[in-house]
């Protein structure tokens, strides 16, 4: 059922089973994992099913962090989280994620084999289809490569990523969960703080509020913080009556190992023969879903060459540069610069597009448009239709084949896991109390050098398979990579809750449980101790289910 936090008294308690706070994906699924099993759930979500910009506005950051975006782009304050703006890119983290890697301080207490059973009910939370990322395993897929005659070694061309929907875990789930009878919806109702039992080993209740001001105690036997990598952290640090530095802060690693991506557009392919076939764009396996190849590195030879993961992709050139002599992508600029441009596509991603070195001219992109109208206007018609009116699946994106057979290059890679990175909270107090946070987001030369290093063995592996070469967009390419990162950070939260073996490394278990305490689990992104080459929510949810089944475990009983 659902209610509004409008229709509980003041100073009333609730109580259920387990309490979950945060209905992005990661709270929606556990709360439904658990409520199919018919457990007692209490779900308690900040916003409404619509937008509230005085809800939203709470999540606010404090300072100037010039790697950071503001929260207002890289979260949804809203019943289903951030998934009511996310792109639906679901891939998972991979093997060498999870393996001892002697550089690196990201050092993870579970395998790879533990969670990769889970990968199967993401996908299906994530309506993505089967669980297969490589185009090998695919016999709809396996015939071609990336780049026609490029075969798989070092670097590989076949390791898939899926899209979704893109999922709305409001809209998907949000009828479940009004109606399920063991599922209590509260919304408009915010934690802002965990009260702990006097002896400070478990947790007491928690503290709530609306908007309206109305105050009620939550009770649960368990429960689970899912608000999403930086409203996670800065509930526990703000739940520090019993504990001065916050909850889960007993060996200082709150709030630290703050990672985004590593993302640049510095380099492009050039093809050495113009008449060989790319699988540039999107592709559909045999349940239709939407997958697209991009280039990584494996295992192996990442371990030999120490050298942090990455995935690097093709993109579409610079949509404001006319240079490109494109009628579609310069009237999909023109779309994306007009009072219409924010209503296609989330504010992050229109922004991201419209990002360039070169000033923006109106004229050379009518010009392109007036030379090419007529395939610009089949495109508008096609990619209108399989984008916003077709109903279900939703192309991702489009891609337009290179003339000049060079392709603008996305390195999406590992951002390394600096103690110096961090999320921390303020004096600045927000509407309901809640100290607001800063960020200091932190990329080393380590981080501009992998990113170098990892280009430069695709460049190298092109030539040696006689299909192309890279080249560099810019001489002083380190001061590029640098300039590329700054407004990036903040859409993919991870390593401020970090997970550990030891509570003198980190803050919660291999279970999600936070250190010392038997009711007290994060479910979120913030827990893995690294951030991969892949985006992170998919392999989340995957965590998110292997918590349910853990819960379930713990409770015993329920339906099976
Ligand atoms: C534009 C954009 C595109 C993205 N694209 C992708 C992509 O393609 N692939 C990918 O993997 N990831 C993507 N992401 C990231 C993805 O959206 C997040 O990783 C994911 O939503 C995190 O899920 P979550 O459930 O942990 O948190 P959220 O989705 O952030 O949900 C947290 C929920 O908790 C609620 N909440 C917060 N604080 C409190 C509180 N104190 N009390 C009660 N409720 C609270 C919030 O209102 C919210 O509903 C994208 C993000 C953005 C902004």
């Amino acid at each position: 059922m659902q209610r509004g936090a409008s229709t509980l008294g003041d100073g009333g308690i609730v109580e259920a089973e387990v309490a979950v706070i945060g209905s992005g994906p990661l709270g929606i699924v556990v709360a439904l994992e658990l409520g199919r099993a018919g457990h007692q759930v209490v779900l308690v979500e900040s916003g409404q099913r619509r937008p509230d910009p005085r809800i939203q506005e709470l999540s606010d950051l404090v300072g100037d962090d010039r790697y950071h975006v503001a929260m207002d782009l890289a979260v949804r304050r809203q019943l289903g989280g951030t998934s009511n703006t996310w792109g639906g890119r679901c891939v998972p983290f991979d093997p060498v994620d999870f393996d001892s890697r002697p550089w690196s301080t990201g050092a993870w207490p579970i395998a790879y084999e533990e969670v990769a059973p889970y990968f199967q009910r993401a996908c299906d939370w994530c309506v993505c289809g089967q669980a297969v990322f490589s185009a090998h395993d695919l016999p709809e897929l396996a015939g071609h490569s990336l780049i026609e005659g490029l075969n798989d070694g070092h670097v590989l061309s076949s390791d898939l990523e899926r899209w979704s929907l893109p999922t709305n875990f409001r809209l998907v789930y949000g009828d479940e969960l009004g109606r399920a009878p063991s599922v209590d919806l509260i919304t408009g109702l915010t934690c802002t703080r965990i009260t702990l039992a006097p002896d400070g080993s478990a947790v007491d209740h928690l503290v709530c509020r609306s908007a309206f001001n109305t105050s009620v105690r939550v009770k649960a036997g368990i429960y689970v913080v899912a608000t999403g990598g930086l409203e996670a952290t800065r509930l526990l640090f703000a739940s520090n009556d019993r504990r001065p530095q916050g909850i889960g802060n007993h060996s200082g690693h709150l709030g630290r190992w703050y990672m985004a991506h590593m993302q640049t557009r510095a380099a492009r392919l050039c093809l050495a023969r113009p008449e060989d076939e790319v699988s540039y764009d999107h592709e559909r396996d045999r349940d239709g879903v939407y997958v697209r190849r991009r280039f990584t590195f494996s295992r192996d030879w990442q371990h030999r060459h120490n050298l942090a993961n990455a995935a690097i992709w093709l993109v579409n050139p610079e949509l404001a540069d006319p240079g490109h002599g494109s009628a579609v992508l310069s009237m999909v600029y023109l779309l994306l610069r007009s009072p219409a441009g924010s209503r296609l596509i989330a504010e992050g991603i229109r922004r991201d597009h419209l990002r360039s070195a070169v000033a923006p001219r109106l004229g050379p992109h009518l010009r392109n448009i007036a030379t090419g109208i007529g395939p610009a206007a089949r495109f508008a018609l096609a990619f209108g239709y399989g984008r916003y009116l077709r109903r279900g699946r939703k192309v991702p994106g489009f891609f337009v084949r290179s003339t000049s057979s060079r392709y603008l290059l996305m390195y999406h890679g590992e951002h390394l896991s600096h103690r110096e990175s961090f999320v921390a909270p303020t004096s600045q107090l927000d509407a309901l109390g809640m100290p607001r946070l800063r960020t200091h987001l932190h990329f080393s030369q380590a981080d501009i050098d992998n990113a170098k290093r990892g280009l430069t063995h695709l460049d190298e592996y092109l030539r040696e398979q006689n299909v192309g070469w890279l080249e560099l967009r810019d001489s002083d390419i380190d001061s590029f990579i640098r300039r590329s990162l700054y407004g990036t950070g903040g859409y993919h939260q991870t390593g401020t809750t970090r997970m550990s073996e030891d509570p003198d490394d980190g803050v919660v278990t291999r279970d999600l449980a936070v250190h010392g305490f038997g009711d007290l689990y994060i479910a979120s992104t913030s827990t893995f101790p690294s951030s991969s080459q892949a985006n992170p929510t998919f392999t989340g949810i995957a965590f998110a289910v292997r918590l349910a089944d853990h819960i379930r475990h713990l409770l015993g009983g329920g339906k099976s």
